[in-house]
């Protein structure tokens, strides 16, 4: 009889007391997951169609992934890059040539390799392009999510996380999302970047218009701009693709990675580019005492292998039309739009029927997890290991919820 009372309450209200409240979590405590399955401390199962953000693209503890951090875990854990370790080089090799990169600088958060790529292409800017001293301007664009550090939400356009955290970093132009016009008059003689989420994951899963990264990729290189493809949310595999901007048959000057990197198991963030931009750091300019450490290095390793053989992405872009082939004919039904590419899509409800939130909480209700953002949109960005079943399953929910 272990059921009659729930365990939920009490535990909600334990994290509640002791916890600042920068999160408005769904009432839902987990205890264990596997694939895509979580299991709350009451035992009801659901489906997790957040996946972490897409930090667990592989699903709850990957056998491999898992295999390959106890493995690590009884061996070596931290040296901090005072040392080198045995884990280092293989990991940074495999990540660079994934990326088909000279250098890899890894991290730990996704914050952290935008600030990596923010000082990187200043550093750039003053060396490499001739940019008088601290003049160095990044573009990026409105509605952008690159992280929580003070600098990068200086130029967030988010009232949440910009309000009363200010002074700001100067340095940033914003423009709007998916119009080369504005970034073509943005650009000027002391720009040095131009920071770009390939696909708006936070903003709503907005996709850029067709041929919109052509003409950013043809600007930053008639300017002598470089491109930053923060992937942290969108790449290893999330859209059908190894990285989102590959949709776009576009190479960027630096990708940011972080998220799933870490296979769902350590922070692990990176930046790839080649040397001549990654080339400009010299040693004490910058790092961090765990960034590439031998546990992230011998799961960052395995999740690359993971990736190597373009499985997952190919279960993603064949899954992925599957999931807005049935999002899809809910439009009308309670849905007015669905965007996205591969197992990553943004529904909006119909505001007149009920919130984003309310969905989610219903959504949970019925043993689907899912987040919702800007009001009415939902995120759906299951493992890549969910099957079609399993996605039927949670778009039948979906239907229900709206009915
Ligand atoms: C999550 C995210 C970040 C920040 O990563 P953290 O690990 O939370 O610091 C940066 N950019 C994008 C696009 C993200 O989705």
């Amino acid at each position: 009889m272990t059921d009659l009372i729930s365990r939920t309450p009490g535990a909600l209200a334990d994290a509640e007391r002791w916890t600042a409240h920068n999160y408005h979590p769904l009432p839902v405590v987990v205890a264990g997951a596997e694939g895509a399955w979580v299991t709350d401390v009451d035992g009801k199962r659901y489906l997790d169609f957040l996946a972490g953000y897409s930090a667990l693209n592989f699903g709850h503890r990957h056998p491999a992934l898992i295999a390959a951090a106890h493995a690590q875990l009884d061996r070596l854990t931290l040296t901090s890059r005072a040392f080198v370790h045995d884990q280092f080089a293989s990991f940074c090799q495999g990540l660079a040539e994934l990326c088909g990169k000279d250098l890899v600088l890894p991290m730990n958060t996704g914050a952290e390799a935008v600030e990596t790529g923010i000082k990187v292409a200043r550093k750039w800017g003053y060396q490499v392009k001739g940019v008088p001293q601290d003049q160095a301007e990044i573009v990026v664009a409105a509605n952008n999510f690159h992280g929580r550090t003070t600098t990068i939400i200086s130029f967030s356009t988010d009232p949440e996380a910009r309000n009363d955290f200010g002074p700001y970093t100067p340095g940033f132009t914003i423009i709007p999302y998916g119009d080369p016009a504005a970034l073509e008059s943005a650009i000027g003689p002391n720009t040095v970047a131009v920071l770009l989420e390939p696909i708006q994951g936070e903003a709503g899963v907005l996709v850029p218009p067709p041929g919109y990264f052509t003409t950013v990729r043809e600007l930053c290189t008639a300017s002598n701009v470089l491109l930053i493809a923060d992937e942290i949310q969108s790449g290893l595999g999330r859209t059908g693709k190894t990285f989102a901007i590959d949709h776009e048959h576009v190479t960027p000057d630096m990708y940011l990675l972080g998220k799933a990197l870490g296979g769902g198991i350590v922070p692990v963030s990176a930046v790839a580019a080649d040397r001549a931009v990654l080339g400009v750091l010299r040693p004490g300019e910058h790092g961090s005492t765990f960034g590439g450490n031998p546990l992230a290095c011998a799961v960052g390793a395995e999740v690359v292998k993971l990736l190597q053989t373009g499985g997952f992405q190919q279960r993603s872009a064949e899954l992925g039309a599957h999931l807005h082939a049935r999002l899809g004919a809910l439009i009308g039904h309670g849905v007015l739009e669905v965007r996205g590419r591969g197992l990553w899509a943004g529904v909006d409800i119909d505001p007149a029927l009920m919130t984003g939130r309310q969905a989610v909480e219903r959504l949970a209700d019925r043993g689907i997890l899912a987040k919702d953002t800007h009001g009415s949109t939902i995120r759906l960005a299951p493992p890549l290991v969910i099957t079609a079943d399993e996605i039927d399953h949670a778009v039948s929910q979906l239907e229900a919820v709206l009915r």
